[in-house]
Protein backbone atom coordinates (compact mmCIF):
# COMPACT_ATOMS: atom_id res chain seq x y z
CA UNK A 1 0.00 0.00 0.00
CA UNK A 2 2.75 2.91 0.81
CA UNK A 3 4.78 1.49 -2.52
CA UNK A 4 1.09 2.12 -4.51
CA UNK A 5 0.68 5.73 -2.53
CA UNK A 6 5.01 6.37 -3.34
CA UNK A 7 4.31 5.67 -6.87
CA UNK A 8 1.31 8.32 -7.40
CA UNK A 9 4.23 11.14 -6.71
CA UNK A 10 5.83 11.08 -10.37
CA UNK A 11 2.18 10.97 -12.76
CA UNK A 12 0.92 13.40 -9.99
CA UNK A 13 3.85 15.63 -10.96
CA UNK A 14 3.33 15.22 -14.24
CA UNK A 15 0.01 16.00 -14.29
CA UNK A 16 1.08 19.41 -12.40
CA UNK A 17 3.88 19.97 -15.03
CA UNK A 18 1.28 19.43 -17.74
CA UNK A 19 -0.78 21.89 -16.16
CA UNK A 20 1.69 24.44 -15.78
CA UNK A 21 2.79 24.21 -19.19
CA UNK A 22 -0.80 24.09 -20.59
CA UNK A 23 -1.26 27.68 -18.59
CA UNK A 24 2.10 29.12 -19.77
CA UNK A 25 0.91 28.42 -23.39
CA UNK A 26 -2.65 29.74 -23.20
CA UNK A 27 -2.08 32.47 -20.58
CA UNK A 28 1.32 33.21 -21.84
CA UNK A 29 0.01 33.35 -25.70
CA UNK A 30 3.12 31.19 -26.19
CA UNK A 31 4.12 28.76 -29.28
CA UNK A 32 2.30 25.25 -29.83
CA UNK A 33 5.93 24.27 -28.99
CA UNK A 34 4.91 24.55 -24.85
CA UNK A 35 1.28 22.87 -25.79
CA UNK A 36 3.47 19.95 -26.68
CA UNK A 37 5.52 20.27 -23.48
CA UNK A 38 2.38 19.76 -21.88
CA UNK A 39 0.96 16.93 -23.34
CA UNK A 40 3.89 15.42 -23.02
CA UNK A 41 3.78 15.46 -19.56
CA UNK A 42 0.06 14.26 -19.85
CA UNK A 43 1.08 11.33 -21.79
CA UNK A 44 3.87 10.18 -19.41
CA UNK A 45 1.36 10.42 -16.35
CA UNK A 46 -1.00 8.15 -18.03
CA UNK A 47 1.75 5.49 -18.98
CA UNK A 48 3.30 5.70 -15.27
CA UNK A 49 -0.23 5.15 -13.78
CA UNK A 50 -0.97 2.63 -15.92
CA UNK A 51 2.27 0.85 -14.85
CA UNK A 52 1.31 1.23 -11.71
CA UNK A 53 -2.29 0.51 -11.14
CA UNK A 54 -2.45 -2.26 -13.94
CA UNK A 55 -1.88 -5.91 -13.89
CA UNK A 56 1.92 -5.81 -15.01
CA UNK A 57 1.73 -9.77 -16.18
CA UNK A 58 -0.70 -9.27 -18.85
CA UNK A 59 1.01 -8.20 -22.56
CA UNK A 60 -1.54 -4.89 -23.03
CA UNK A 61 0.28 -3.52 -19.92
CA UNK A 62 3.44 -3.07 -21.79
CA UNK A 63 2.31 -2.28 -24.82
CA UNK A 64 0.20 0.35 -23.66
CA UNK A 65 3.07 1.79 -21.40
CA UNK A 66 5.66 1.60 -24.31
CA UNK A 67 3.20 3.27 -26.26
CA UNK A 68 1.92 6.51 -23.92
CA UNK A 69 5.81 6.84 -23.21
CA UNK A 70 6.84 7.09 -26.12
CA UNK A 71 4.48 9.50 -27.11
CA UNK A 72 4.90 11.16 -24.29
CA UNK A 73 9.16 11.21 -25.24
CA UNK A 74 8.09 12.18 -29.24
CA UNK A 75 5.81 15.04 -28.35
CA UNK A 76 8.41 16.31 -26.08
CA UNK A 77 11.10 16.04 -28.67
CA UNK A 78 8.26 17.58 -31.21
CA UNK A 79 8.19 20.72 -28.99
CA UNK A 80 12.20 21.17 -28.82
CA UNK A 81 12.63 20.61 -32.61
CA UNK A 82 10.39 23.56 -33.19
CA UNK A 83 11.13 25.44 -30.42
CA UNK A 84 14.70 25.54 -32.56
CA UNK A 85 13.14 25.73 -35.88
CA UNK A 86 14.72 22.15 -37.06
CA UNK A 87 12.71 19.29 -38.80
CA UNK A 88 11.13 17.18 -36.18
CA UNK A 89 11.81 13.59 -37.90
CA UNK A 90 8.31 12.39 -36.47
CA UNK A 91 8.82 9.38 -39.24
CA UNK A 92 12.06 8.09 -37.48
CA UNK A 93 10.34 7.95 -34.50
CA UNK A 94 7.54 6.03 -35.89
CA UNK A 95 10.10 3.50 -36.93
CA UNK A 96 12.06 3.58 -33.81
CA UNK A 97 8.54 3.17 -32.03
CA UNK A 98 7.36 0.23 -34.17
CA UNK A 99 10.70 -1.64 -34.26
CA UNK A 100 10.27 -1.95 -30.45
CA UNK A 101 6.86 -2.70 -30.49
CA UNK A 102 7.20 -5.76 -32.77
CA UNK A 103 10.32 -6.89 -30.83
CA UNK A 104 8.59 -6.28 -27.53
CA UNK A 105 6.15 -8.52 -28.63
CA UNK A 106 7.91 -11.52 -29.36
CA UNK A 107 9.99 -10.61 -26.10
CA UNK A 108 6.59 -11.20 -24.34
CA UNK A 109 6.10 -14.11 -26.34
CA UNK A 110 8.58 -16.46 -25.41
CA UNK A 111 10.30 -14.95 -22.09
CA UNK A 112 8.36 -14.64 -19.02
CA UNK A 113 10.91 -12.44 -17.32
CA UNK A 114 10.99 -8.35 -17.79
CA UNK A 115 14.33 -8.18 -18.26
CA UNK A 116 14.43 -8.26 -21.91
CA UNK A 117 11.63 -6.43 -22.11
CA UNK A 118 12.67 -3.84 -20.36
CA UNK A 119 15.86 -3.65 -22.58
CA UNK A 120 13.95 -3.76 -25.25
CA UNK A 121 11.98 -0.38 -24.18
CA UNK A 122 14.41 1.61 -22.84
CA UNK A 123 16.87 1.15 -25.67
CA UNK A 124 14.26 2.66 -27.38
CA UNK A 125 13.36 5.60 -25.45
CA UNK A 126 17.39 6.35 -25.32
CA UNK A 127 17.21 6.13 -28.77
CA UNK A 128 14.21 8.81 -29.44
CA UNK A 129 16.05 11.19 -26.96
CA UNK A 130 19.19 10.83 -28.64
CA UNK A 131 17.71 11.81 -31.80
CA UNK A 132 16.46 14.50 -30.07
CA UNK A 133 19.62 16.00 -29.08
CA UNK A 134 21.03 15.77 -32.79
CA UNK A 135 18.17 17.58 -33.48
CA UNK A 136 19.12 20.38 -31.46
CA UNK A 137 22.70 20.06 -31.98
CA UNK A 138 21.37 21.04 -35.61
CA UNK A 139 20.23 24.10 -34.81
CA UNK A 140 21.68 27.31 -34.95
CA UNK A 141 20.46 28.37 -31.22
CA UNK A 142 23.32 28.01 -28.93
CA UNK A 143 22.48 30.82 -26.09
CA UNK A 144 23.02 29.00 -22.35
CA UNK A 145 20.06 27.25 -22.03
CA UNK A 146 20.10 26.17 -25.38
CA UNK A 147 22.73 24.06 -24.27
CA UNK A 148 21.37 22.74 -21.39
CA UNK A 149 18.60 21.60 -23.23
CA UNK A 150 21.16 19.43 -25.34
CA UNK A 151 22.69 18.12 -22.18
CA UNK A 152 19.38 17.21 -20.45
CA UNK A 153 18.48 15.29 -23.48
CA UNK A 154 21.91 13.63 -23.63
CA UNK A 155 21.26 13.06 -19.57
CA UNK A 156 17.83 11.13 -20.50
CA UNK A 157 19.15 9.13 -22.90
CA UNK A 158 22.17 7.86 -20.64
CA UNK A 159 19.68 6.78 -18.13
CA UNK A 160 17.38 4.82 -20.51
CA UNK A 161 20.58 2.85 -21.63
CA UNK A 162 22.48 2.34 -17.93
CA UNK A 163 18.96 1.79 -16.11
CA UNK A 164 18.02 -1.44 -16.99
CA UNK A 165 21.38 -2.58 -17.39
CA UNK A 166 22.73 -1.88 -14.02
CA UNK A 167 19.36 -2.99 -12.19
CA UNK A 168 19.17 -6.13 -13.68
CA UNK A 169 23.11 -6.80 -13.05
CA UNK A 170 21.81 -7.13 -9.69
CA UNK A 171 18.62 -8.40 -9.73
CA UNK A 172 19.49 -11.39 -12.05
CA UNK A 173 15.79 -12.68 -13.19
CA UNK A 174 11.95 -10.72 -12.41
CA UNK A 175 8.88 -12.30 -13.36
CA UNK A 176 6.56 -10.04 -14.68
CA UNK A 177 4.05 -10.73 -11.85
CA UNK A 178 6.06 -9.20 -9.44
CA UNK A 179 7.62 -6.30 -11.48
CA UNK A 180 6.39 -3.62 -9.00
CA UNK A 181 7.90 -5.39 -6.18
CA UNK A 182 10.99 -5.49 -7.70
CA UNK A 183 14.26 -3.26 -6.95
CA UNK A 184 14.49 -2.19 -10.38
CA UNK A 185 10.94 -0.66 -10.06
CA UNK A 186 11.89 1.10 -6.96
CA UNK A 187 15.17 2.73 -9.21
CA UNK A 188 12.69 2.97 -11.39
CA UNK A 189 10.37 5.61 -9.74
CA UNK A 190 12.87 7.23 -7.83
CA UNK A 191 15.31 8.13 -11.21
CA UNK A 192 12.09 9.07 -12.93
CA UNK A 193 10.85 11.15 -10.63
CA UNK A 194 14.09 12.83 -10.28
CA UNK A 195 15.14 13.48 -13.86
CA UNK A 196 10.99 14.30 -14.86
CA UNK A 197 11.84 17.34 -12.22
CA UNK A 198 15.02 18.17 -13.56
CA UNK A 199 13.71 18.31 -17.13
CA UNK A 200 10.42 19.83 -16.44
CA UNK A 201 12.40 22.80 -14.68
CA UNK A 202 14.77 23.12 -17.66
CA UNK A 203 12.02 23.63 -20.20
CA UNK A 204 9.93 25.85 -17.82
CA UNK A 205 13.45 27.78 -17.48
CA UNK A 206 13.49 27.94 -21.72
CA UNK A 207 10.07 29.02 -21.61
CA UNK A 208 10.61 32.18 -19.47
CA UNK A 209 13.99 32.50 -21.03
CA UNK A 210 11.72 32.81 -24.72
CA UNK A 211 8.98 35.33 -22.87
CA UNK A 212 11.38 37.47 -22.04
CA UNK A 213 12.74 37.86 -25.23
CA UNK A 214 9.67 38.09 -27.39
CA UNK A 215 8.89 41.41 -24.81
CA UNK A 216 12.67 42.35 -25.01
CA UNK A 217 12.41 42.26 -28.98
CA UNK A 218 8.75 43.90 -28.83
CA UNK A 219 10.50 47.02 -27.08
CA UNK A 220 13.01 47.17 -29.70
CA UNK A 221 11.24 46.22 -32.84
CA UNK A 222 9.02 49.41 -34.06
CA UNK A 223 5.63 47.52 -34.86
CA UNK A 224 5.18 50.01 -37.80
CA UNK A 225 7.67 49.88 -40.19
CA UNK A 226 10.03 46.65 -38.33
CA UNK A 227 13.01 48.99 -37.75
CA UNK A 228 14.57 49.57 -34.69
CA UNK A 229 12.63 51.84 -31.71
CA UNK A 230 14.44 54.92 -30.76
CA UNK A 231 15.68 53.45 -27.59
CA UNK A 232 17.42 50.31 -29.20
CA UNK A 233 18.65 52.57 -32.07
CA UNK A 234 20.86 54.84 -29.69
CA UNK A 235 21.95 52.11 -28.41
CA UNK A 236 23.46 50.12 -31.00
CA UNK A 237 24.52 53.66 -32.49
CA UNK A 238 26.58 54.10 -28.83
CA UNK A 239 28.46 50.85 -29.49
CA UNK A 240 28.85 51.37 -32.88
CA UNK A 241 30.68 54.36 -32.62
CA UNK A 242 32.74 53.10 -29.61
CA UNK A 243 34.21 50.66 -31.81
CA UNK A 244 34.13 53.14 -35.09
CA UNK A 245 36.50 55.40 -32.87
CA UNK A 246 38.45 52.06 -31.48
CA UNK A 247 38.98 51.15 -35.06
CA UNK A 248 38.75 54.42 -36.89
CA UNK A 249 36.35 53.77 -39.12
CA UNK A 250 34.25 57.06 -40.89
CA UNK A 251 30.63 56.90 -40.45
CA UNK A 252 27.48 59.20 -40.98
CA UNK A 253 24.21 59.65 -38.84
CA UNK A 254 21.52 60.59 -41.22
CA UNK A 255 17.83 61.83 -40.02
CA UNK A 256 15.35 62.25 -41.76
CA UNK A 257 11.79 63.69 -41.83
CA UNK A 258 8.72 63.49 -44.06
CA UNK A 259 7.57 66.66 -45.27
CA UNK A 260 4.52 68.22 -44.85
CA UNK A 261 3.49 65.51 -42.67
CA UNK A 262 0.28 66.90 -40.87
CA UNK A 263 -0.66 67.60 -43.82
CA UNK A 264 -1.04 63.45 -45.02
CA UNK A 265 -3.42 63.15 -41.79
CA UNK A 266 -5.14 65.79 -41.83
CA UNK A 267 -6.55 65.08 -45.50
CA UNK A 268 -6.21 61.02 -45.54
CA UNK A 269 -6.53 60.59 -42.22
CA UNK A 270 -4.19 59.27 -39.86
CA UNK A 271 -4.59 55.34 -41.16
CA UNK A 272 -3.30 56.32 -44.45
CA UNK A 273 -0.75 58.21 -42.50
CA UNK A 274 0.65 55.06 -40.92
CA UNK A 275 0.95 53.53 -44.15
CA UNK A 276 2.83 56.39 -45.60
CA UNK A 277 5.07 55.91 -42.59
CA UNK A 278 5.25 52.07 -42.53
CA UNK A 279 6.46 52.54 -46.59
CA UNK A 280 9.12 55.28 -45.80
CA UNK A 281 10.28 52.55 -43.27
CA UNK A 282 10.81 49.95 -46.19
CA UNK A 283 12.36 52.16 -48.14
CA UNK A 284 14.81 53.25 -45.57
CA UNK A 285 15.70 49.35 -44.82
CA UNK A 286 15.62 48.64 -48.70
CA UNK A 287 18.18 51.31 -49.51
CA UNK A 288 20.89 50.75 -46.64
CA UNK A 289 23.50 48.73 -46.61
CA UNK A 290 24.16 45.71 -44.40
CA UNK A 291 26.46 47.18 -41.92
CA UNK A 292 24.02 50.35 -41.50
CA UNK A 293 21.74 50.63 -39.10
CA UNK A 294 18.08 52.47 -39.16
CA UNK A 295 15.48 53.62 -36.17
CA UNK A 296 11.98 54.83 -36.35
CA UNK A 297 12.93 57.90 -33.80
CA UNK A 298 9.86 59.99 -34.02
CA UNK A 299 6.47 59.83 -35.63
CA UNK A 300 7.64 60.08 -38.75
CA UNK A 301 11.36 60.51 -38.14
CA UNK A 302 14.08 58.03 -38.90
CA UNK A 303 17.86 58.21 -38.47
CA UNK A 304 20.45 56.44 -39.48
CA UNK A 305 23.82 55.14 -39.30
CA UNK A 306 25.77 54.91 -42.16
CA UNK A 307 28.64 52.78 -41.58
CA UNK A 308 32.12 53.11 -43.32
CA UNK A 309 31.08 56.02 -45.02
CA UNK A 310 31.23 60.11 -45.07
CA UNK A 311 30.57 63.25 -46.77
CA UNK A 312 29.45 62.96 -50.33
CA UNK A 313 29.05 59.39 -49.66
CA UNK A 314 26.19 59.61 -47.51
CA UNK A 315 24.74 62.70 -48.93
CA UNK A 316 23.93 60.24 -52.02
CA UNK A 317 22.63 57.38 -49.58
CA UNK A 318 20.31 59.89 -48.73
CA UNK A 319 19.57 60.98 -52.14
CA UNK A 320 19.03 57.59 -52.79
CA UNK A 321 16.31 57.09 -50.25
CA UNK A 322 14.93 60.27 -51.29
CA UNK A 323 14.71 58.81 -55.44
CA UNK A 324 12.85 55.62 -54.29
CA UNK A 325 10.25 57.86 -52.25
CA UNK A 326 9.33 59.89 -55.18
CA UNK A 327 8.59 56.48 -56.96
CA UNK A 328 6.75 54.78 -53.73
CA UNK A 329 2.82 55.11 -53.96
CA UNK A 330 0.97 54.93 -50.88
CA UNK A 331 -2.39 52.78 -50.98
CA UNK A 332 -5.00 54.99 -50.40
CA UNK A 333 -3.32 58.43 -51.47
CA UNK A 334 -4.16 59.36 -55.34
CA UNK A 335 -2.37 57.88 -57.99
CA UNK A 336 -0.52 60.92 -58.91
CA UNK A 337 0.63 62.26 -55.50
CA UNK A 338 4.02 61.18 -54.02
CA UNK A 339 5.56 61.99 -50.38
CA UNK A 340 9.10 63.77 -50.11
CA UNK A 341 11.50 64.44 -46.82
CA UNK A 342 14.22 66.00 -46.19
CA UNK A 343 17.41 64.74 -45.01
CA UNK A 344 20.10 66.10 -42.69
CA UNK A 345 23.43 64.36 -43.13
CA UNK A 346 26.85 64.64 -40.58
CA UNK A 347 30.02 62.65 -40.30
CA UNK A 348 31.23 61.89 -37.08
CA UNK A 349 33.87 64.22 -36.42
CA UNK A 350 37.07 63.07 -34.26
CA UNK A 351 36.18 62.35 -30.56
CA UNK A 352 32.45 63.45 -31.23
CA UNK A 353 29.67 60.81 -29.47
CA UNK A 354 26.31 60.41 -30.56
CA UNK A 355 25.02 64.19 -28.83
CA UNK A 356 27.03 66.15 -30.85
CA UNK A 357 26.55 64.10 -33.79
CA UNK A 358 23.05 64.13 -33.94
CA UNK A 359 22.35 67.68 -33.17
CA UNK A 360 24.44 68.85 -36.24
CA UNK A 361 22.24 66.19 -38.12
CA UNK A 362 19.52 67.79 -37.00
CA UNK A 363 20.58 70.99 -37.49
CA UNK A 364 21.41 69.62 -41.18
CA UNK A 365 17.83 69.17 -41.18
CA UNK A 366 16.33 71.68 -39.86
CA UNK A 367 18.17 73.72 -42.84
CA UNK A 368 16.95 71.05 -45.51
CA UNK A 369 13.77 71.95 -44.06
CA UNK A 370 14.17 75.84 -44.18
CA UNK A 371 15.54 75.90 -47.75
CA UNK A 372 12.76 74.88 -49.48
CA UNK A 373 12.41 70.47 -48.31
CA UNK A 374 12.81 67.68 -50.53
CA UNK A 375 16.66 67.52 -50.35
CA UNK A 376 19.59 65.96 -48.15
CA UNK A 377 22.41 68.96 -46.30
CA UNK A 378 25.06 68.35 -45.39
CA UNK A 379 26.65 69.52 -42.02
CA UNK A 380 30.23 70.58 -42.63
CA UNK A 381 30.62 71.41 -39.49
CA UNK A 382 33.20 69.33 -37.34
CA UNK A 383 33.50 68.87 -33.72
CA UNK A 384 36.45 70.58 -32.47
CA UNK A 385 40.09 68.99 -30.76
CA UNK A 386 38.95 69.91 -27.28
CA UNK A 387 35.70 67.65 -27.49
CA UNK A 388 37.79 64.64 -28.14
CA UNK A 389 38.46 64.92 -24.16
CA UNK A 390 35.85 66.40 -22.37
CA UNK A 391 32.85 64.49 -24.63
CA UNK A 392 31.57 61.07 -22.57
CA UNK A 393 28.84 59.28 -24.72
CA UNK A 394 27.08 57.55 -22.66
CA UNK A 395 25.66 60.81 -20.79
CA UNK A 396 24.31 62.68 -23.97
CA UNK A 397 21.24 63.19 -24.53
CA UNK A 398 19.69 63.80 -28.38
CA UNK A 399 18.22 67.14 -28.56
CA UNK A 400 15.20 65.95 -30.15
CA UNK A 401 12.70 68.34 -28.34
CA UNK A 402 14.33 71.40 -29.45
CA UNK A 403 13.13 71.90 -32.57
CA UNK A 404 10.28 69.30 -32.71
P1 LIG B 1 7.69 69.28 -41.83
O1 LIG B 1 7.77 69.22 -43.30
O2 LIG B 1 8.21 70.57 -41.30
O3 LIG B 1 8.30 68.12 -41.16
O4 LIG B 1 6.12 69.30 -41.50
P2 LIG B 1 5.30 68.18 -40.82
O5 LIG B 1 3.87 68.45 -41.06
O6 LIG B 1 5.78 66.85 -41.23
O7 LIG B 1 5.67 68.49 -39.33
P3 LIG B 1 6.17 67.52 -38.23
O8 LIG B 1 7.28 66.70 -38.73
O9 LIG B 1 6.46 68.33 -37.01
O10 LIG B 1 4.86 66.72 -37.96
C1 LIG B 1 4.83 65.40 -37.66
C2 LIG B 1 3.40 64.92 -37.68
O11 LIG B 1 3.38 63.50 -37.79
C3 LIG B 1 2.65 65.23 -36.42
C4 LIG B 1 1.79 64.02 -36.15
O12 LIG B 1 0.43 64.32 -36.36
C5 LIG B 1 2.22 63.02 -37.18
N1 LIG B 1 2.54 61.73 -36.61
C6 LIG B 1 3.45 61.48 -35.65
N2 LIG B 1 3.47 60.13 -35.38
C7 LIG B 1 2.54 59.55 -36.19
C8 LIG B 1 2.09 58.22 -36.36
O13 LIG B 1 2.58 57.25 -35.75
N3 LIG B 1 1.13 58.00 -37.29
C9 LIG B 1 0.59 59.04 -38.02
N4 LIG B 1 -0.38 58.75 -38.88
N5 LIG B 1 0.97 60.30 -37.83
C10 LIG B 1 1.95 60.57 -36.95
MG1 LIG C 1 7.70 66.12 -40.91
MG1 LIG D 1 8.62 65.35 -37.67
Amino acid sequence: MRGQIVGLITPTMAVGFFVLFLMLWHRGKMGNYVLAFALSYLFFAAGFLVTHLSNTAAPYTWHLTQFLYTVSLVMGSWGLAKRANQPTMLGAFLIVYLLAAVTLGVAIAVDPDIGTRLVIVNIAYGVIKLMTMMILIGSTRREAIDKLLIAVQAIIAAQFFIRPTLTLMFEQQVAAGDYRDSIYYSILNLSVSLISVAGALVLVGACIYDQVRAVRQRAEVDALTGLRTRRAFENDVVAMLERAKAEEIPLSLVVADLDHFKAVNDVWGHQIGDRAIAAFGKVIEETIRDGDIAGRIGGEEFCILAWNCEGEAAVAMANRIRQRLSVTMIEGMPDNHRLTASFGVAGRGEGEGYGKLFARSDSALYRAKESGRDQAILDTKRAKPADNVTELVTDEKPLREARS
